[in-house]
């Protein structure tokens, strides 16, 4: 007899909108970092899936940009129910391929909000100038074409739909590429579009490694833009990778090294409460969670007493449970990534003691744990006691992408906010804060370029100026009579 098991999900690519093999029958397996079992067995695109890929989004292209924006929108806001409808489903996934606890998971909202927005605002419009005599001047903002987003692993449904969105939205056709570790939240988006009625070819989706197709898409001559979100160092291959080909656009939201800044006068308890958060969330794999926190000498002990609490209360565990706070790192890889940053710590600071939910107190300025993004739930907690100095130690770092100042005083919130270099800063309030409609990303190798409600359309248009000879504008004069001159 054979076995009940359920089958091992077998995840494809869909080109086309027809799921599908990889060229060359590649496949990998992606095991849950919680149980250790099997939970996908993944298509590994080639580059010439990439090249499949791109002829069908070329093919959709001209019909889809044809489309009145509400036509367009009406797959968007139909895409937005339906993950919305889904997101248990959606939260058991990310469970499954990363560890995500469920209890965490906004990410199905986040999502929904995304696609029902730009379902809304693909109306984009450029300007008009009657500025040169005999000419009446305009811009248009149109789309690229074919257009690309690779994302993460750690929240995969909200760059997706960060992405897609708006890339849509404006009139592109996409290929998106899945990270190695978490295609199966995308797979799950993947199934969804006929039903939403995308007609084929307008997203395409692939799966695999940087190593071939991130790198085959980067490189491609016909994808004029990608976004991606993810390391610094894929960041820098990306662009370098445009540089060397046809100089696509390119919008990076890389990674973090976010300080905070409690001052004598701040609300200990919410500060240390947010803090905490802010590091535990996703099991410390978030872009910008706070992993720097300085503390005035005059509060320093009893906030470390106050964010240790918040620490122990976090109940680890299978992440498919509700009653669980914390889940597991992503995969071995990056648990090994990150016990290694703290072991090293360790050393360097002659302690010892537990691994893992890492706290840990008087970090030199110079130690690697205050310099690189350690992407795990280890927070680096120092005292300072002078403004000046400790601003000048927050703004120490090749990252900017948010920074946060808790005080009472307000004047005081504002000097500090103005002095963080960071792309996002906190008043009161900490990382994931944020609004929908300001733009997020980061300075210096935070990133290049900003998404958001009010930003993100803007990536992914061009822009193209007409002048237009109109018999009769000749002088600017004439043309707006004697009050003119
Ligand atoms: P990563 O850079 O290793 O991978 C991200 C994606 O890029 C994956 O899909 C991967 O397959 C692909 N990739 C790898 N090499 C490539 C190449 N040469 N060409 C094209 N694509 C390639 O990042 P990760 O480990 O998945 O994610 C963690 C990183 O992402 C952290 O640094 C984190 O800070 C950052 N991040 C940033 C933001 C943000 O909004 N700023 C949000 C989430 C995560």
């Amino acid at each position: 007899m054979g076995s009940m098991a359920p089958a091992t999900p077998e995840v494809k690519l869909l080109i086309n909108g027809k799921f599908v093999d990889a060229s060359d029958g590649g496949i990998f397996d992606l095991h849950s970092p919680y149980s250790g079992k099997l939970v996908g067995r993944i298509a590994e695109a080639t580059a010439a899936d990439v090249d499949s890929a791109v002829n069908a989004a070329s093919k959709a292209f001209p019909a889809w940009s044809a489309l009145s924006p509400a036509a367009r929108g009406a797959p968007l806001a139909k895409l937005a129910s339906l993950i919305s409808d889904s997101k248990d489903t959606f939260a058991k996934l990310e469970a499954q391929s990363i560890g995500r606890a469920t209890a965490d998971f906004f990410d199905a909202h986040y999502a929904s909000m995304q696609f029902g927005y730009f379902a809304q605002a693909a109306y984009a419009t450029g300007h008009s100038s009657l500025n040169t005599p005999g000419f009446l001047n305009f811009s248009l903002r149109q789309p690229f074409g074919v257009v690309a987003a690779i994302i993460p692993w750690n929240a995969p449904l909200v760059f997706l739909s960060k992405k897609l969105g708006p890339a849509l939205a404006a009139g592109n056709t996409v290929i998106l590429k899945t990270s190695e570790k978490a295609p199966l939240s995308s797979d799950y988006v993947a199934k969804m579009l006929d039903q939403a009625g995308f007609p084929p070819g307008v997203v395409n989706v692939l799966h695999g490694h940087g190593q071939v197709s991130g790198e085959a898409i980067c490189r491609h001559m016909r994808i004029r833009a990608v976004s991606f979100t993810g390391s610094v160092m894929t960041g820098r291959r990306i662009m370098r990778a445009a540089a060397d080909t046809n100089f696509k656009r390119v919008i990076l939201e890389l990674g973090g090294k976010s300080p905070v800044v409690v001052f004598e006068d701040a609300d200990l308890a919410a500060a240390a409460k947010e803090t905490a958060f802010s590091i535990l969330l996703n099991s410390g794999q978030t872009c910008m969670a706070n992993s720097r926190v300085y503390v005035h000498d005059a509060v320093a002990a009893e906030f470390v007493k106050l964010f240790e609490e918040q620490i122990r209360s976090r109940k680890v565990g299978d992440p498919e449970l509700s009653s669980t706070s914390f889940g597991t790192l992503a995969d071995k890889g990056q648990w090994e990534r990150v016990t290694s940053f703290v072991e090293k710590g360790r050393k360097e600071l002659q302690q010892e003691g537990a691994v893992f939910l890492a706290a840990i107190p008087d970090v030199p300025e110079d130690s690697q744990l205050m310099k690189d993004e350690i992407f795990g739930p280890v927070v680096c907690i120092n005292s300072f006691s002078d403004e000046a100095k400790v601003l000048a130690q927050c703004n120490d770092t090749e990252y900017g992408l948010y920074a946060a100042v808790y005080t009472k005083d307000l004047d005081r919130g504002m000097r500090v906010a103005k002095a963080l270099e960071s792309g996002m800063v906190g008043v009161n309030c900490t990382s994931p804060t944020g609004a929908w409609d300001l733009p997020f990303g980061g300075y210096k190798q935070s990133g290049v370029g900003r998404e958001g409600f009010l930003d993100s359309l803007n990536d992914w248009l061009e822009n193209k100026s007409v002048f237009m000879r109109v018999k009769g504008l000749e002088s600017a004069a004439a043309a707006s009579g004697p009050l003119g001159r």
